[in-house]
């Protein structure tokens, strides 16, 4: 893989690099014709399309992926995710347009599929030791657990692995309230059975045990003592309230949270893999299998797009 964008372009620059990519990728052992079975065919010159020798079926190496019907240029659309993936806290729209020379409402959409792939992705649940807590985010000075949230104000279960002297993987789950069935319902669905969970001492975890999930609560006294007790959620919950602040002003819109979570997800997942090019690599491999939502889907909800200051 590219260690950086000029190795990048190197290797995608071109329409022709780009399309032979797409195609390995969705015939790694050799075409076969989904149609008729045949294993001969023709590449076509500007598309990441294959001609069956015997029945003529056009097939399409993109046909059910993120890159499904598109009509910009390969080349393009390649330093377009990888853009997206390499900047540390993802490019902006206006960036994007200037650095691969798409329009904005392109770069919009395909940031947006981009954050869409990821929240719709399966995720492996996590394993060992976990550190869970709830955290509030959004709008508002008043942050305590418990209370009655504002319209802009949004419960954010934060989950990571106690790997001892690192931390493993993190999973963000946005919550309407912080009862004890919606605590054991997320934990349940991120946390594998058989796993540790080590919680402070808020009544509403012990509904955790029921789903086979061991639990360690710790009352803890003082809230400055509560960093120490649980070191990893606190640092992931303040880097999360960072990158809402930074990127977004602090004013996000409570609807497009999942996404944002999501997208924060995959940047921490993989905040070792200082080689940029391997989130691309990983980008395209969930992306090869996934089907993108459609410009109409986003369209629709219009409205986040305006409070995220995406449009
Ligand atoms: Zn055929």
């Amino acid at each position: 893989m590219p260690a950086n964008l000029i190795e990048f372009m190197q290797l995608y620059g071109s329409d022709d690099a780009c399309r032979k990519v797409l195609i390995e990728a969705r015939w790694p052992s050799g075409f076969s014709c989904p149609r008729c079975r045949h294993t001969r065919g023709y590449e076509l010159r500007e598309y990441p399309v294959i001609e069956c020798a015997r029945c003529g079926h056009q097939a399409s190496a993109t046909a059910g992926t993120l890159l499904h019907g598109t009509k910009l240029e390969l080349h393009k659309l390649f330093l377009l995710l990888y853009l997206l993936v390499a900047e540390k806290d993802g490019a902006n729209c206006k960036q994007l347009k200037r650095q691969v020379g798409v329009n904005y409402k392109t770069a919009r959409l395909w940031k947006l599929k981009l954050s869409d792939m990821l929240h719709c992705r399966e995720k492996d649940s996590l394993i060992g030791k976990v550190e869970i807590d709830e955290t509030i985010v959004g709008g508002g000075d008043d942050q305590s657990v418990g209370r009655r949230l504002s319209s802009r104000q949004r419960y954010v279960l934060v989950m990571v692995e106690d790997r001892g002297n690192e931390c493993g993987r993190l999973r963000l789950e946005a919550m309407d309230d912080a009862k004890s069935q919606t605590l054991a319902t997320v934990v349940q669905s991120n946390v594998q059975k058989g796993a540790t969970v080590h919680t402070d001492g808020l009544r509403g975890y012990g509904a955790i045990e029921e789903h086979e999930i061991a639990h360690e609560p710790e009352v803890i006294g003082d809230p400055k003592q509560a960093s120490k007790k649980l070191p990893w959620v606190h640092r992931v919950a303040s880097l999360l309230k960072r990158v809402i602040l930074g990127t977004l002003q602090g004013s996000i819109s409570m609807g497009w949270l999942p996404w944002l979570l999501a997208e924060f997800e995959f940047r921490f997942n993989r905040r070792r893999a200082n080689r940029r090019p391997l989130l691309f690599a990983r980008l395209m491999e969930f992306g090869l299998k996934t089907t993108a939502r459609t410009r109409r889907y986003f369209l629709k909800k219009g409205k986040m797009f305006r409070e995220m200051g995406l449009s």
